[in-house]
């Protein structure tokens, strides 16, 4: 046994754990695990513990079911909402093959992959993400639209009436190992946000699926449901997933520069040219469900056009004002129902692109894009993001850079979930149809 393991294997002792999630992510972003009890550990956290992949979404066909879960020592968390006699602890884990090879369609790897791409050039990458969601009443136990309150932006009790939900899934997750920044009632009846610090892409990845987890677990506590979705309702906002994201060199902020005009690096320019020129294939990845194109309209703080600022929200790629070692660009048009390995994979992808090939943005767009008319913006050549899961995945085949960083199982798998949704909703016939054609025709 590895000094490593001993050390871990007294750690869960003294924790008192008596059981182990083994937790990993699928293909669309579902948090995915199997509990073992610790006598179980020794063995799994040595030589990994099998599973049948075949079940879950995006990972094998049933010829080669056989895989690994190899549990990631610096990810172990105990879940506090779980009994604490007799505590479960999670890993999370990295998806090996039969032979021992790292799994091309685990999420996990796919970035791991992209940020050793980063390394060799000398970069890490660090990634901030915003998540919004609703809590919604549960009725007869099944998730309803109906608001849990109708409090807006940054309102106190009595119109927030989820500070104590908010209080315990802040709590967890600060138990949980996350910097927790700020936790406030969003624009939005019954919307939400909590923001934790900045790290490394993939402590951040698996962060976000436990923000996901533990917002759920508790709301479900409280008799509510916490939803990701990222348009529930139409004519309000939707909730975005705004994701700030920056490289560092040596230890150093590479995307600030004293001297430069905005105090912007010529790398810092180069990553944002990275992400214009990609914009249109991430979006399948970023905003990855019929739905979250809802989400992609003028008027609800959600970017729709492709363009950057160094002042204004409506732009897709914001520049905080913060310099130094905060310099960072906000990318706005994410929703949380993104997988955060694979969205991050590609606009780090997009950012190293930018870099390597010198793609100098265009000036950025201080006005807002929302009161520009179509005859000025196609002046300014700013473009739209496209307009559905269709359209967005016509645009992901043909991106080079964005393929290769995602890999053929993952995009292979993106490819047939974009078609069965989009056939799947072609077939549906919707109430707003109904209300528009039944009683007229
Ligand atoms: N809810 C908005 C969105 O969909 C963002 C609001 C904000 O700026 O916090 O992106
Ligand atoms: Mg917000
Ligand atoms: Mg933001």
């Amino acid at each position: 046994m590895s000094a490593d393991v001993t050390k871990l294997l007294k750690k869960i002792e003294a924790d008192d754990v008596q059981f182990i999630r083994l937790q990993f992510t699928d293909v669309p972003g579902m948090p995915k695990n199997a509990a073992i009890p610790v006598a179980q550990a020794e063995k799994s956290l040595t030589d990994g513990t099998w599973f049948d992949g075949s079940s879950i979404e995006g990972f094998t066909r049933i010829e080669e079911s056989d895989m690994l879960l190899k549990a990631d020592p610096a990810s172990y968390a105990l879940l506090p909402w779980r009994p604490q006699e007799g505590k479960v602890a999670r890993f999370m884990c990295d998806v090996y093959t039969y032979g021992n090879k790292p799994f091309e369609g685990d999420p996990r790897y796919v970035l791991k992959k992209v940020l050793a791409d980063a390394a060799k050039m000398g970069y890490t990458y660090n990634t901030g993400p915003e998540l919004e969601f609703f809590l919604f009443n549960l009725v007869d136990g099944k998730p309803t639209t109906q608001f849990a309150d109708q409090g807006c932006y940054f309102d106190l009790a009595p119109m927030d009436k989820a500070e104590d939900v908010r209080r315990e899934i802040v709590l967890s997750l600060k138990s949980m190992g996350l910097e927790i920044e700020m936790s406030h009632h969003e624009v939005a009846a019954s919307q939400h946000e909590i923001d934790f610090k900045y790290a490394d892409a993939l402590t951040t990845a698996d962060r976000v699926m436990t923000y996901k987890f533990a917002a759920k677990a508790i709301a479900l506590r409280h008799g509510l449901h916490a939803s990701f979705m990222a348009k529930p309702i139409a004519g309000i906002n939707g909730s975005g997933m705004h994701t700030h994201g920056s490289l560092a060199k040596n230890g150093k902020n590479a995307f600030y520069d004293a001297n430069a005009k905005d105090g912007l690096s010529d790398t810092a320019l180069y990553y944002i040219g990275g992400l214009l020129k990609h914009a249109k294939a991430i979006t399948r990845v970023a905003n990855p469900t019929i739905n979250s194109y809802k989400r992609l309209v003028p008027g609800y703080e959600a970017p729709c056009y492709i363009s950057w600022s160094t002042t204004n929200r409506s732009a897709q790629i914001r520049i905080p004002a913060a310099r130094g070692n905060s310099t960072r660009a906000e990318f706005r048009s994410p929703d949380p129902m993104c997988n955060p390995y694979l969205t991050f994979a590609c606009l780090l992808a997009a950012g190293l692109d930018g870099i390597k090939n010198k793609i100098m943005p265009p000036d950025p767009t201080n006005t807002n894009i929302y009161h520009l008319s179509a005859k000025e913006r196609k002046k300014m050549k700013i473009d739209m993001l496209p307009g559905s899961l269709a359209e967005s995945q016509a645009e992901l085949v043909k991106d080079k850079v964005i393929c290769e960083a995602l890999g053929p199982h993952i995009l292979e798998t993106l490819a047939t979930i974009a078609e069965a949704e989009t056939d799947a909703f072609r077939l549906a016939v919707h109430p707003w149809e109904l209300d528009r054609y039944l009683a007229t025709y």
